[in-house]
């Protein structure tokens, strides 16, 4: 898909906006670059102009005197600056060294910020990856604007260097005694070669930014690949996965996709990016330098012929020389920068869909009132919810009520709808229609925060960090030991805990630390539940608690589950309808929809039920195994 082109102004506005987001996130990093680059632009005239007036000395009037003035003026000002320089170069890269993840910073901002709902869907997701990708594939959109900092302002210091420099060529005239080079001294010459040196000076950018245009073309085209391509380079490492490719000798299926790759994007394929650089996208650069060495030939042609003509002599050859050849350079420089400012704009404007995504959830302000008594009661009433982008109800006219300190399990087949329901009691997602109460407000009305504060969840897919136990816990650096301690031993974990090297300052896992340990699934489920204890909220939510844990350690939580959930209103979603027993109330979800609500004894007296029929089809496969066991 071709993108469009932005007018320059456009992509002007939309580069500073980059610039704008950069400088807020990394202190001093722009001063630094624009000292370095105003140093650095400015040392070479220093030494051309000094160097140019010993040259003009040693074949002039060779005073040893002056000679000598000018060799420790060169030699101390190339000192400094060369100093200087060296120091502004490491203070610049010190503060460049985390620019990239002050750019991952500027994202993961906006996805802590943003609604659950949008960081959920698809098209988010994939915006995201792709906006990776640019940036990998050629650091395309936010970094490439400090590049473009850098590279203007050494340009325009470098420009107005040159100008000082050799505005007395134009100016200096050749002796009337040099007979037909006088011409040299007519105000036309001079404004032809300045024509010529213009025209010049804006043709080798056009051919740069036509090769980089491809380039831009290129990054579009290898956008699947590049995604697909990342995605089969991770997939044996991937610890999730190691297993299932190992087991199933996945690798396998893996060739057919790296062939397909191959096809697509091989380099020696047609169509590919080494073939452009064969071709166009390699014509077009070759150009660039050729018109540049041009625009140097008739630089050396016009200061020579005046040079020879007695205009000056020799000494400033060599400054006049340089001084135009850097102003030809900038001036391409400059250009070309302007023409890369368009490409990164179709870039950004990826970024700025992703950093400008809405949030369309209503936050409402009031407090939810901490209550002392925790006396807080929930109602969905008529509440229905399809995901973005989907046309299937994944819930449809739920009705239910509960209270503050019940124990409510929720129960049905795969895809039924239980986590959905907890996402919207959660407020991850707001109904589609209907609406969810608390204390009789619609929870539309409290501060979010507020809200999600009420909630403790463990969700069945629940991710532990690589960081110290106890901050897994606390989920903070600054913790309760004794609090962290208790939780642990509240699930089961204590014998564990008083056997690790650093007790609940012992790192989760071998990533950051040598001496972090390895923990079994059931343990990770123990740690996610204490993570949910310590946070001490009213409702604790548990779905499918016990599905990592052994037999032994499933009965431990159970039996000490009235300790462990005190007076929180608990939720639990189980397939297993034996451990829901103990549960005040039990909401049976079949397709989307409650289809029996009540106690264990009501609901299985309901023959013909949903409850019932899964009741009787896993009492079944428990009395066989029993049997199975006893024989
Ligand atoms: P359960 O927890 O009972 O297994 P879920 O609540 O996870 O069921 O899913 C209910 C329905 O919603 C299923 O049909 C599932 O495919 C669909 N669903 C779940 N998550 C999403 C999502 N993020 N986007 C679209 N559909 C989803």
């Amino acid at each position: 898909m071709e993108k469009k082109q932005y007018p320059l102004f456009d992509a002007l506005l939309m580069n500073y906006r980059a610039y704008i987001i950069m400088d807020d996130h990394c202190p001093n990093l722009f001063l630094s670059i624009f000292l370095y680059a105003a140093c650095s632009a400015i040392a070479p005239y220093v030494t051309i102009y000094t160097s140019a007036r010993i040259i003009s000395e040693l074949a002039g009037e060779r005073q040893a005197q002056q000679l000598w003035f000018w060799v420790m003026v060169t030699l101390f000002s190339s000192a400094v600056l060369a100093l200087l320089n060296s120091v502004l170069f490491h203070w610049k890269t010190c503060k460049q060294y985390p620019q990239n993840m002050y750019r991952n910073k500027v994202f993961s901002d906006k996805a802590m910020d943003m609604d659950f709902s949008a960081l959920d869907r698809q098209s988010t997701i994939d915006l995201r990856r792709r906006i990776d990708l640019h940036h990998q594939f050629r650091s395309w959109g936010l970094l490439r604007v400090v590049e473009y900092y850098e590279t203007l302002l050494n340009a325009l210091i470098s420009i107005l260097g040159a100008l000082v420099l050799s505005a007395s060529l134009f100016l200096e005239k050749v002796p009337s005694t040099a007979g037909r080079w006088t011409i040299l001294n007519h105000p036309l010459f001079a404004v032809l070669i300045a024509v010529i040196l213009l025209f010049l000076c804006l043709l080798a950018p056009k051919c740069s930014t036509k090769s980089e245009n491809i380039m831009v073309s290129f990054t579009k085209v290898y956008e699947k690949s590049n995604r697909f391509f990342n995605y089969l380079a991770n997939f044996p490492d991937e610890r999730d996965r190691s297993l299932d490719v190992r087991m199933y000798c996945q690798e396998k299926s893996f060739d057919h996709y790296w062939k397909k790759m191959n096809t697509y994007g091989d380099y020696r394929d047609k169509n590919s990016l080494a073939a452009a650089h064969l071709g166009p996208l390699g014509l077009w650069k070759a150009a660039g330098s050729a018109v540049s060495m041009l625009s140097l030939a008739v630089i050396y042609l016009f200061v020579c012929m005046k040079a020879w003509a007695g205009a000056f002599n020799v000494g400033q050859v060599t400054q006049y020389v340089a001084a135009i050849t850097v102003l030809s350079q900038s001036i391409a420089k400059l250009l070309a920068v302007f023409g890369e400012l368009k490409n990164n704009a179709v870039f950004l404007e990826d970024t700025f869909e992703y950093l400008d995504i809405k949030n369309e959830m209503y936050r409402g302000s009031l407090t939810t009132e901490k209550r002392s008594d925790r006396q807080y009661d929930v109602e969905f009433r008529d509440v229905s919810f399809r995901y973005p982008g989907s046309n299937q109800y994944a819930l449809h006219h739920v009705n239910m009520k509960f209270e503050v300190g019940q124990k409510l399990a929720v129960v049905g087949m795969n895809g039924s709808g239980k986590t959905t329901f907890i996402k919207l009691l959660c407020r991850l997602y707001d109904p589609t229609e209907g609406q969810i109460l608390l204390n009789g407000i619609d929870i539309r009305k409290y501060r979010y925060d507020d809200y999600i504060d009420l909630f403790s969840v463990v969700f069945q897919d629940f991710k532990l960090l690589s960081f110290p136990l106890a901050e897994n816990v606390a989920v903070s650096r600054n913790y309760d030991k004794e609090r962290v301690r208790s939780c642990l031993e509240k699930v089961g974990f204590g014998d564990r805990l008083n056997t690790l090297p650093d007790g609940e300052e012992t790192f989760l896992y071998r990533d950051y630390n040598v001496n972090g340990i390895e923990i079994s699934g059931g343990e990770a489920q123990k740690i996610s539940i204490a993570r949910a204890l310590y946070k001490d909220s009213p409702f604790i939510i548990l779905d499918e608690p016990t599905a990592a844990l052994d037999p032994i350690a499933e009965a431990e939580i159970y039996s000490k589950f009235n300790d462990i959930v005190g007076n929180k209103t608990a939720i639990y979603i189980s397939h297993r309808l034996s451990s829901c027993r103990f549960c005040d109330n039990i909401l049976v979800f079949d397709h989307g929809s409650v289809v029996q609500q009540g106690n264990h004894d009501s609901l299985l007296a309901e023959e013909g039920g949903k409850y019932h029929e899964l009741w009787h089809a896993q009492a079944q496969y428990y009395e066989e195994a029993k049997e199975d066991v006893v024989s």
